[in-house]
């Protein structure tokens, strides 16, 4: 095979993965839609931060250039939560030396782009919007944003990390027969807000953690970044009696924050201009099969497995799924019709895992942060995990900092442990007994 590839998206995973086939020895073009998001201004509202954790971190270290992205990182130790009352709670994600890092998406894209740029056998074409793929002659057919002018691209390999809304998917659907394509929208969606630094560019709450506001049935959240303002996010249902829908003048998103996030509302000076101007975006899930096609076209990144973020783990996923790419590579040679067998085998079932454990994740942030019952669960896991670290590893632990361990794997030993706490949790004495010898023999006993 000759070694010409193409990958639709200079997003965070077709970035990533040009740097792979690089090194690989492949002949790499990038086609964009956007424009050089490195040479223009970002429209307000889109500046997401993403938590960077060990998938996403073995990702990058796979080809070397962890450290980089290490710079524009902040560490986050823990969630900061904050009640409703003032009260304030801190829950340390794992041990004392695990952290998940808030990266901006925009500093994490543009920071790949450039290392992509590096490799003398990588080039990214923007403004150029994939419009047609034949799958039959491998012909990729793109639209410039400018000129309108149409260019056609063949090439030996094609993968498609053009995001939630793939043309790359889109077209395999239409082409496939008994493709299979599920997508699927929460009924909350979400709005960027921001708290600004303080003076000399302080940082207003606790610089090293996750900050989350749970309310029951919506939440916001807050990220660091270096220059010391905090990312927030309100994620908010359409419709009802508190909702985006209700929130329509000045008057009623300043009774709502006053009275729902009154700690928070001294720190956003900018609020109300931030509420009105800033887009309020949806959150969907897509499931589909297969992700390869003719072994020579491939999904990745959100195109094959776009999910909910109230884990953090889409960008870590994606990530993953280019060092499963790279270690099919290597261990099947370069033959392609056994790389993409194995590689939507593998990951298909991981993918389907971490989105429905996204999705359990959102009830668990919005509503049971702040749960008392919800924490003494989580004390007496803890607790049990530090004593027999061999016989039980906290889910988010699993899913978060041990990338040997499968999505699908986590998801299974989740819920066998939560059977377990049920009936633990389910003893009218828990309180009074959790700390017991009784309580740490049951668990075992269940084991
Ligand atoms: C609010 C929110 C919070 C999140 N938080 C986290 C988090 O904490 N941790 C985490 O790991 N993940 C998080 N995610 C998910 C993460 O942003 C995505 O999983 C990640 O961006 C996926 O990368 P990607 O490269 O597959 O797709 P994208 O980043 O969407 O990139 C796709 C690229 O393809 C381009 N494109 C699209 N269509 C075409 C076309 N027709 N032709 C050419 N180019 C095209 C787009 O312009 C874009 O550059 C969050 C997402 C959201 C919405």
């Amino acid at each position: 095979m000759n070694k010409n590839v193409t990958i639709v998206g200079a997003g965070l995973v077709g970035s990533l993965l040009s740097i792979y086939l690089a090194k690989k020895g492949y002949t790499v073009n990038i086609f964009e839609r956007r424009p050089d998001m490195r040479k223009t201004t970002m429209s307000a509202g889109k500046s997401i931060n993403l938590a960077l954790s060990d998938r996403g971190w073995r990702g990058l270290e796979g080809v070397g250039i962890a450290d980089e992205i290490r710079k524009i990182g902040i560490p986050m130790y823990g969630r900061f939560i904050h009640n409703r009352d003032g009260s304030t709670a801190y829950q340390p994600y794992g041990r004392d030396d695990q952290a998940n890092y808030s990266v901006s998406r925009a500093d994490i894209n543009m920071k790949l782009m450039d290392l992509a740029e590096q490799q003398p056998n990588v080039k990214i074409h923007f403004n150029e919007r994939c419009t047609n793929i034949d799958k039959q002659k491998l012909n990729a057919s793109f639209e410039n944003h400018e000129s309108k002018k149409i260019t056609e691209t063949k090439s030996d390999l094609l993968f498609g990390s053009d995001g939630a809304f793939s043309a790359v998917r889109l077209n395999m659907q239409l082409q496939n027969d008994r493709f299979e394509y599920n997508q699927h929208y929460i009924d909350c969606g979400y709005k960027e807000l921001i708290i600004p630094p303080g003076e000399n560019g302080t940082f207003l709450l606790e610089k090293n953690a996750l900050h989350i506001f749970p309310r029951g049935s919506f939440m916001m959240i807050a990220l660091p970044n270096p220059d010391g303002n905090f990312t927030c996010t309100l994620f908010l249902p359409f419709e009802g009696e508190k909702s985006f829908a209700t929130l329509k003048t000045k008057e009623q998103v300043k009774k709502f924050f006053d009275e729902e996030f009154p700690t928070a509302v001294p720190l956003m000076p900018t609020l109300l201009e931030d509420f009105f101007n800033n887009p309020t975006s949806s959150l969907v899930t897509v499931k589909c099969f297969p992700w390869t096609f003719d072994e020579k076209i491939a999904l990745i990144g959100d195109a094959a497995h776009a999910i909910v973020p109230f884990y953090g783990q889409g960008m870590n996923c994606g990530f993953e799924d280019c060092v499963v790419l790279n270690n099919l590579i290597e261990k099947h040679n370069e033959n392609w019709s056994a790389i993409m067998k194995e590689y939507q085998e593998l990951r298909k079932p991981d993918a389907d895992a971490i989105a429905d454990l996204a999705i359990s994740n959102f009830i668990e942030m919005r509503d049971k942060t702040a749960d008392p019952i919800f924490l003494l669960q989580k004390k007496i896991e803890a607790k049990f995990s530090k004593k027999y670290p061999d016989k039980w590893i906290p889910l988010y632990s699993m899913v978060t900092y041990m990338p040997e361990i499968r999505y699908s794997k986590a998801l299974s030993e989740g819920t066998k442990q939560q059977a377990i706490m049920d009936k633990i949790m389910s003893r009218a004495d828990i309180e009074n007994v959790w700390d017991s010898a009784e309580i740490e023999n049951e668990i075992l006993k269940h084991l």
